[in-house]
């Protein structure tokens, strides 16, 4: 277990949906903004479905006000959405050439994804958007360094990061020491206030509590007493 590379200045988080980030990634943030870092995040979806009972167009804009809170309380203030429908979000070339370009718009060495295996664990499965977004934003990053993929992109100009970092549930060979952020990352959650007061009749204090002690517990052969595991792919400039 190694600790994950923290030679670099700038990350793009890319996930599907508001709150997603906030499920364990935040700390990472909140470790790395409070180096110096300079961290974006780029959600695919307005997380326009989530809540049940509120209409779609009400339930964007306010969980947007949410995500962007909850980056604020971690030292992020470029958030951007892509609007892609939230559900149904597909791994095809389109939603791969918005993310390239939004990857050549960012220029990040360090790209941060989240778990997009079939499953959180055995019979618990993962969303379709989690998986859809991944897999497309994982192809982006190589996408994003060749002109030809995707031609119609001319501007900005190719480029390449460094690695793709994907938070896992299991299986990490890398990790985040958060243990200093923990209190952070809580406050960065409960920014979702009303997404989580319709998710569930406990308090929000108790869930985000519940979350971030689930979220960045000990990883295996780490010495962080809390840590962010992840798996670590490198491409090549
Ligand atoms: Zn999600």
């Amino acid at each position: 277990m190694q600790h994950l590379p923290e030679d670099w200045q700038r990350a793009l988080v890319i996930v599907a949906h508001p709150d997603d980030i906030e499920y364990g990634v935040a700390a990472a943030v909140a470790r790395w903004t409070g180096q110096g870092k300079d961290v974006r995040y780029l959600l695919v979806t307005s997380g326009e479905a989530g809540i049940a009972g509120m209409p779609p167009a009400e339930a964007g804009p306010l969980r947007e006000a949410e995500e962007r809170a909850a980056a604020a309380v971690v030292g992020v203030s470029e958030v951007q959405f892509l609007g892609h429908p939230d559900g149904r979000i597909e791994a095809n070339p389109a939603l791969r050439r918005d993310l390239a370009a939004a990857i050549r718009r960012h220029r990040p060495e360090l790209v941060v994804l989240g778990h997009f295996g079939p499953t959180w664990a055995p019979g618990i499965v993962n969303s379709a958007d989690h998986r859809a977004v991944g897999r497309a934003a994982l192809d982006a990053v190589s996408d994003a360094g060749n002109e030809w993929i995707f031609p119609e992109i001319t501007e900005p100009p190719p480029w390449t990061a460094r690695w793709a970092a994907v938070a896992v549930p299991a299986g990490a060979t890398h990790a985040v020491d958060v243990t200093a952020t923990v209190g952070a990352a809580e406050a960065s959650l409960a920014e979702h206030r009303r997404y989580l007061e319709a998710l569930s009749p406990e308090p929000v204090a108790d869930q985000v509590r519940a979350v971030v002690t689930m979220t960045t517990a000990p990883v295996d052969g780490f010495a962080g007493e809390r840590a962010v595991g992840f798996e670590l792919y490198t491409f090549a400039g």
